[in-house]
């Protein structure tokens, strides 16, 4: 009988696919009220997969390819900070474990 060990979470998320919708972010900080507001530097500090930074002027960057939809950005944005969706169909994140 095989026991199934899982790796690290780095090496299962490594598994992953992305299809990415070159052009069409499904991601837009609203850069004023996420500063007002603080929500650009919590959107830093939460998302797992570093989606977001902060920029040395204050701006929060936004790397919306890598994304893996798991709506934590959304629970802590500020009303108005964010405009968040999920990517058309069949593009986004393609899961491969879980
Ligand atoms: S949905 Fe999750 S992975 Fe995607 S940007 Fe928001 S916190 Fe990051």
């Amino acid at each position: 009988m095989s026991r199934y060990t899982p790796g690290s979470v780095p090496d299962r998320l490594a598994h992953n696919m992305y299809e990415v919708d070159e052009g069409n972010p499904h991601i837009e900080v609203h850069q004023d009220i996420a500063r007002a507001t603080g929500t650009g530097r919590l959107l830093v500090k939460v998302c797992p997969a570093h989606v977001y930074s902060e920029e040395p002027d204050g701006t929060i960057s936004v790397e919306y390819a890598a994304c893996l939809e798991c709506g934590t950005c959304l629970a802590v944005a500020a009303p108005g900070a964010l405009t968040w969706h999920y990517p058309a169909s069949a593009m986004g994140i393609v899961f491969r474990e879980g």
